[in-house]
């Protein structure tokens, strides 16, 4: 254990995101659209053969979201000691955000250019 995914400390802002102090001195800052396009469940990854989620910056406008409200956690659950639940004001709660993911998808810099 180096604590690459051990949370020490996550800040939640239902209308912002979330942000995430690593036990190996990292720090992450999730936007809300960022967590949402990342959600790992099923549905919007597409495993078991469904089309995935489109991201949320490339849904095509259709006459049923002339108004779209914007996206916003109503709550945040914590799932054992391992990830956190998302409810999503879209609906959606299917996701279950483990820290692992989280490390992984971490949207810095650092992160981003590591591959
Ligand atoms: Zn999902
Ligand atoms: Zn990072």
């Amino acid at each position: 254990m180096n604590g690459r995914t051990d949370p020490e400390h996550i800040a939640i802002s239902k209308s912002k995101g979330i942000k995430i102090d690593w036990k190996d001195r990292h720090a992450s800052d999730y936007g809300i659209t960022y967590l949402r396009d990342k959600c790992p469940c099923a549905v919007c990854t597409g495993a078991h053969g469904t089309p995935p989620r489109q991201p949320e910056a490339e849904v095509p406008a259709s006459p049923f979201q002339m108004y779209k409200p914007a996206l916003k956690m109503l709550d945040v659950e914590p799932v054992g000691n391992y990830a956190i639940r998302i409810h999503w004001s879209d609906g959606h709660s299917t996701g279950i955000y483990s820290w692992e993911h989280l490390r992984d998808i971490c949207p810095c810099a650092e992160c981003q250019g590591r591959e």
